[in-house]
């Protein structure tokens, strides 16, 4: 991992076998960041993509074993139970040009991933009984 910032805003550079989410992670844990917005473009050798399903309250998965480009990640960064948590979805193509995505779990970047975090103040994430899922603390 290699890192500039410019105007405020980390631009981060991972590197083969780097593993996004958990880079990510550990970048805003040594920065103290706790609440950004987050995008990235660049390449996998592989992944681990879901999609939720309201009424199982559960994700399906789907993993992904070739080398695809990143069409598109984009996400935000919170604090869930007092640690970094990412919420990064991402749009992947294959060597058959055909576009898969969804919500993130894990992606190996093969030979590079160019990402931009942009700071935001602290966000809080919290456990819906409702929808099941850890929810953005805003304001009603
Ligand atoms: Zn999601």
């Amino acid at each position: 991992m290699r890192y500039g910032t410019s105007a405020g805003i980390f631009v981060v550079r991972l590197d083969k076998g780097e593993e996004l989410v958990a880079s990510l992670l550990d970048f805003c844990r040594r920065k103290r960041i706790r609440g950004a917005t987050v995008s990235a473009i660049g390449a996998v050798s592989g992944a681990e993509i879901a999609v939720y399903d309201p009424a199982k309250k559960a994700y399906g998965t789907k993993a992904v074993r070739e080398n695809c480009e990143i069409v598109s990640a984009s996400g935000f960064v919170s604090v869930l139970d007092n640690a970094p948590h990412a919420h990064i979805h991402m749009a992947l193509a294959g060597p058959d040009f055909r576009v898969i995505g969804g919500h993130l779990k894990k992606a190996v970047v093969n030979p590079t991933c160019e990402m931009a975090i942009t700071p935001l103040g602290r966000l809080e994430r919290k456990k819906d009984a409702k929808t099941g899922l850890a929810l953005l603390g805003l304001r009603p």
